[in-house]
């Protein structure tokens, strides 16, 4: 047998060895031969110290292209990598660590004394890994592991065998654990190569962090499969992404990356004239940004959807029409169904359902949670996404939001994203976010949190005016509230749960 997903990224090829694999914002450039001979260095480095097949390697560090090499010395070694938002406190990673229970914790130096006891409690080894940096400093314990030479390490791996566990952000509860197999992740990149046309003449802007699915999986396998090269930056830095535009062909990126994108004079379809494609996920992108973005930039965003569960789902067409506010149609190989919430009977063309997908893509289930993944994965394989979504006659798959947030006023539904909708095309509004809190009388009542235009008024009837056309009278909100900024976190999703926790009290219930 050999290793499923290394072979599928391409790992020991020896053809491509002198290519640039990735260009990095301090000048190195690193080939796909040094990816090999690293990655298996780092592998080595983790059988020597203990780290046996099916083991779980978790690793809160700063990005790094080391730390890619890391992911990739763990598939090379059978382990199984768990990444961790580097934006968790110690609090929130000792919950991870004594659930996922790994043979070996890598984080940040500045992290290690409060992680010493969570690591010992589980049974861990615990190493350090600051940003290697040639100057001769130390960048942490686990460097110091690091053979310098190496003979080949590559344990066999079957494609159902378990690749990484990302814990889900937990932005409607408590984080789960899925556990992605080789399979999941080498079909989810080789359907992308595809569907995106990714080849080795690719350079794509890598500014996404590198502990979630989108910068680690989507961005990363998709370039190592194609032979292209990244233009590796340690995160979104607007000059910085700017100054890269020029000669780079294509980007992956959250919705904020093309909003500030959008704020700076210098983006210009001059200054595109290489690119081929730009992608945005994670998040819903809103439809003006990408219009303004076209008119900016003569380049349609193509929008695309997918989970931490089911790594990419469905894509806007790379040929065909883009449709703004749409995710496009099921990748190939990807089965959906939208079903009704409550009796679970098939929806029409048109109507809103709870989405439902089945594919290689769909994860193994969560860990440890026998209960939880039957709950929501069905023995024949459709995995309920917890996305509320329409899939309209012409094919287009359009996300009308988490389940958890949709709002029962007065025993009526109401889908946050209509209203949000009709509100986010009012000329004195940049964004909003529609909520449900507690009402003694309808059970939730609909409050919108507004952000302005600079300068508009912050003027609640003229917000519930022009509403009043516009939405049944259930779906108006009850309250208007005027701020600065919504909530998000690192990936842009706006956490609704924050703000419902927030004015839980505003009618009194
Ligand atoms: P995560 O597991 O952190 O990647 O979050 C996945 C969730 O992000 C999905 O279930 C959707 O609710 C949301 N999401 C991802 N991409 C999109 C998109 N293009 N439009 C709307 N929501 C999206």
């Amino acid at each position: 047998m050999t290793n499923h997903l290394a072979e599928a990224l391409g790992l020991t090829r020896t053809d491509r060895a002198e290519r640039i694999f990735a260009e990095i914002a301090d000048g190195r450039r690193y080939t796909y031969g040094e990816v090999d001979a690293v990655s298996n260095r780092f592998a080595a480095a983790l059988l020597a110290m203990g780290v046996a097949p099916g083991d779980r390697v978790a690793v809160q560090v700063d990005k790094s292209i080391e730390a890619l090499m890391l992911y990739l010395g763990a598939v090379r070694a059978g382990a199984v990598f768990l990444p961790l938002n580097t934006a968790y406190t110690p609090n929130e990673v000792a919950f991870f660590i004594e659930d996922a229970e790994p043979a070996l914790v890598v984080c940040r130096p500045a992290a290690a004394e409060a992680l010493a006891p969570v690591a010992t409690r589980a049974g861990a080894r615990l190493e350090t890994m600051g940003v290697w940096a040639a100057d001769g400093a130390d960048h942490g314990t686990l460097f110091r592991h690091i053979p310098d030479e190496a003979g080949p390490v590559m344990v066999a791996r079957g494609p159902d065998d378990l690749a990484a566990i990302l814990y889900t952000s937990g932005t409607t509860g408590r984080s789960k654990g899925a556990m992605l197999s080789h399979d999941n992740l080498a079909s989810n990149a080789l359907t992308l190569v595809d569907y995106w046309r990714f080849t080795a003449a690719d350079r794509l802007i890598h500014a996404l962090p590198i502990y979630h699915t989108h910068g680690l999986f989507v961005a990363s396998n998709v370039t190592l499969v194609a032979g292209g090269s990244l233009i590796w930056m340690a995160k979104f830095d607007l000059d910085a992404v700017i100054e890269a535009l020029p000669g780079a062909t294509a980007m992956m990126g959250v919705p904020t990356f093309y909003t500030r994108l959008l704020t700076d004079p210098r983006l210009t379809p001059e200054r595109c004239e290489t690119m081929r494609l730009f992608v945005a996920g994670s998040a819903p992108l809103l439809a003006e940004t990408h219009r303004q973005f076209e008119a900016a930039t003569g380049h349609a965003i193509l929008e695309r959807y997918g989970m931490t569960e089911a790594s990419m789902i469905t894509s806007n067409p790379y040929d065909g029409a883009r449709r703004a506010g749409t995710v496009g149609h099921p990748l190939p190989g990807v089965a959906l169904r939208v079903r009704d919430t409550e009796n679970g009977a098939p929806m029409g063309a048109g109507e809103i359902g709870m989405l439902e997908v089945r594919g290689p893509n769909v994860f193994k289930g969560y860990w440890k949670l026998p209960e939880k993944t039957a709950e929501e994965l069905s023995p024949e394989g459709w995995f309920v996404t917890g996305d509320l979504a329409t899939i309209g006659a012409d094919g287009y798959v359009q996300i009308v939001g988490r389940g958890k947030d949709l709002i029962i006023s007065g025993g009526f539904n109401v889908y946050p994203k209509e209203v949000e909708g009709e509100i986010d095309r009012l000329d004195s509004v940049v964004e909003s976010a529609v909520i449900g809190v507690p009402h003694p009388d309808f059970g939730e009542g609909v409050v919108a949190v507004v952000v302005p235009e600079a300068g508009a008024p912050r003027d609640p009837e003229a917000i519930t005016a022009a509403l009043a056309e516009r939405i049944a009278k259930f779906k108006q909100p009850k309250r208007v509230i005027f701020v600065d900024a919504l909530p998000r976190n690192t990936m842009g999703k706006v956490q609704k749960k924050a703000l419902r926790e927030e004015h839980a009290a505003l009618f009194g219930a």
